[in-house]
């Protein structure tokens, strides 16, 4: 299977090549040149398989320099029981007759980033023994909170690479920051940044187009790689879990062979809607892809209107791995509904780098329409919603939340009653602030406490390793300009 580049598709890399450098070097982003198809036949065998065995035979299709045994031991090191703390990885809860939850924050980190964290290290050390390359990867990331921590507790320790993980000094939760600088590993580093996510962001691409620094520690034998959902590496392990959940609908009977679901995801940087889009390529009977957004809704109107247009006002809210305007995995969605148009994805993203808008065609809006619909949630939605899921007696997260008010919205708008997941991206214990206070509880001083607090007063357990945060030192308090940060590279990689 060969990879294109969004922006350019005389680019061709191989899988390893790939997930090797992440990025292409025209900026686009690499995309499977064709979807192998998955049939009837064989979602009916995986019905009989354990999630660690339906990874390795899906990443598989997309990996064909990969051995079978190979991809067998890094989903058995990826999804294992020290790493999961479900025995189904990725658990479905029925929430009614039609409609079920995907839990995907099982992982170390209680966030859905590990889904694809806990394999990229995997798939990233085969690639560079693949490709040849002898150099250490230093994998830099800007976050908001999430990705950052997942992506340490992935590569920690890995060999031939090291970690360093900007974050905003004032931008994350507290049990965020905690999760983060306490970090174990000999090959992480973490670093708060005098500013807000966009500095730090603008901060690490800086760093990443600075031929000179490049030069610099290709001299000292490191290269620059990512671990952010532009890697195929990271889109790849996700579109596991929707054929894995349509797997367990039919193996409970909730459905049968062929009978199309509805996946309701809640959207960022359109990482996650993009792999179940991915899934639905290869044959899966996905029905509707409902994207749902936070106030923060520009995929919104653009699936409404056809225009992307990231000229408006930016809102920090309760569901804050969602607030994002510049949705990067989008451009893949354009490359696919265009008929592999190059020219004219390029085209797009040159308008929305000089002046923040672009409308696609026609024809493009049409296709997108057919398959996707879009719809936000506010802030006090967002509450209610908790208020009424915990009532029924199911404790959600912020993130999750706004997915459920969007798939009753969609439901009550379209009249499709399809039956339906709606994907669960966090433990709500990573947002006892905003859950407590949803729930009708006054949150307790200290941001660790309200983890007891929430589990005394809704009976449900937190996860160990976000209980454990109490008492736990921190390892690193190291805090930069958000000018300054190549030297923190460069004392990093000395
Ligand atoms: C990253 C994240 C999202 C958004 O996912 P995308 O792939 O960026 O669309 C949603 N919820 C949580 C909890 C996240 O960490």
């Amino acid at each position: 299977m060969e990879y294109l580049s969004t922006r350019d598709k005389t680019l061709r890399k191989s899988a390893a090549q790939a997930i090797a450098t992440g990025l292409s070097r025209d900026g686009g982003l690499f995309t499977p040149v064709s979807f192998p198809g998955i049939s009837a036949l064989e979602v009916d065998a995986l019905c009989g398989m354990s999630y660690r065995r339906r990874a390795a035979y899906i990443m598989g299709k997309f990996l064909e320099n990969f051995r079978a045994e190979e991809l067998e031991e890094f989903t058995r090191k990826a999804y294992g029981p020290e790493k999961f703390d479900h025995p189904a990885v990725a658990p479905l809860r029925k929430v009614d007759g039609k409609t079920w939850c995907l839990e995907l924050w099982h992982g170390p980190t209680s966030a859905f980033k590990d889904m694809a964290l806990q394999m990229l290290p995997h798939l990233l050390t085969a690639s560079l023994r693949e490709t040849r390359e002898k150099k250490t990867a230093c994998i830099l990331v800007a976050t908001s909170g999430d990705t950052g921590k997942a992506a340490m507790e992935g590569f920690a320790d890995v060999d031939q690479t090291k970690i360093l993980v900007f974050y905003p000094e004032n931008g994350v939760s507290e049990i965020q920051k905690l999760q983060m600088v306490t970090q174990e590993g000999g090959n992480v580093g973490v670093c708060a940044v005098k500013g807000n996510f966009d500095d730090a962001q603008n901060g690490v691409k800086r760093i990443f187009s600075d031929e000179e620094m490049r030069e610099t520690l290709a001299q000292r034998g490191y290269f620059l790689s990512s671990a952010n959902s532009i890697n195929w590496g990271r889109i790849l392990p996700q579109v596991v879990y929707y054929i894995s959940a349509y797997c367990d609908l039919l193996k409970a009977k909730e459905i049968k062979l062929g009978q199309p679901v509805n996946f309701c995801v809640p959207t960022g940087n359109f990482g996650n809607i993009l792999a179940c889009y991915y899934a639905k390529r290869m044959g899966l009977p996905v029905g509707r892809l409902i994207c749902a957004s936070n106030r923060n809704d520009v995929l919104t109107d653009f699936i409404r209107t056809g225009v992307y247009d990231r000229n408006r006002s930016f809102h920090a809210t309760m569901s804050p791995s969602m607030d994002i305007l510049i949705s990067s995995n989008l451009e893949r969605l354009l490359f696919d509904m265009s008929g592999k148009n190059d020219e004219l994805v390029r085209s797009y993203m040159e308008q929305l780098a000089q002046t923040g808008r672009y409308e696609v065609t026609p024809g493009m809006k049409k296709r997108i329409q057919e398959v996707f619909y879009g719809g936000f949630c506010n802030e006090e939605e967002t509450s209610a919603t908790i208020a009424e899921m915990y009532k029924n007696g199911y404790l959600i997260d912020t993130h999750t939340a706004v997915a459920a008010k969007v798939l009753a919205d969609y439901r009550r708008e379209s009249g499709d009653n399809t039956p339906a997941v709606f994907v669960s991206t966090a433990s709500p214990y990573k947002f006892c602030d905003s859950v407590l206070s949803s729930i009708g509880q006054v949150p307790v001083e200290n941001s660790v406490d309200r983890i007891e607090q929430m589990a005394d007063c809704t009976g449900v357990a937190a996860p160990a390793r976000l209980a454990a945060l109490k008492g736990k030192a921190p390892r690193f308090d190291d805090v930069t300009e958000k000018n300054l940060m190549e030297e923190k590279v460069l004392q990093f990689l000395k």
